[in-house]
């Protein structure tokens, strides 16, 4: 997939700075951080989005991204806490169509935030979340 930024990184045509690697999986430093220290965790082998991703590799970049936030916390980065970011999807702010896994080293003051929509704060009645629970399990049971 010559057209892909991130196996373009993966194959070394252009440049990263990379912090992890092995068989499976590339970490490296993200080119725009949201807070110093973001870090991107990717598959070697292509795969646009979570449904295209094998589980076990899936399963892999969490426990590297656990690695990785360990060490952002351990490091004179001083990470008070992490947030592992995953965008799978347009609608979901993913810009990039090779899957990846933010990790992003938290501080206090840092700015980084997240925005609610309009319904936030206005929680559903039970019967609502039984009905919306109904919708994914039987999708889960195709
Ligand atoms: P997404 O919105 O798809 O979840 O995130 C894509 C991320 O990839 C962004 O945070 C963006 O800064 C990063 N990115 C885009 N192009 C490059 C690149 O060429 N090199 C690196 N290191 N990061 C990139
Ligand atoms: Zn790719």
């Amino acid at each position: 997939m010559t057209d892909c930024i991130f196996c373009q990184i993966v194959e070394g045509k252009i440049p990263s700075t990379k912090v992890y690697q092995d068989d499976v999986c590339i970490a490296f430093m993200d080119i725009q951080p949201l807070t110093r220290g973001h870090v991107l965790v990717i598959p070697r082998s292509h795969a646009g989005g979570l449904a295209d991703l094998p589980p076990q590799t899936g399963g892999h970049l969490f426990q590297v991204g656990q690695k990785i936030a360990k060490a952002m916390r351990k490091s004179s980065l001083k990470a008070e806490g992490i947030n592992f970011f995953l965008a799978d999807g347009k609608v979901a702010f993913q810009t990039v169509f090779h899957v990846h896994l933010h990790v992003i080293p938290r501080t206090e003051g840092d700015g980084f935030g997240l925005k609610f929509g309009a319904e936030y704060g206005k929680p559903p009645e039970r019967s609502e979340l039984e009905r919306t629970a109904g919708q994914i399990q039987e999708a889960l049971g195709k």
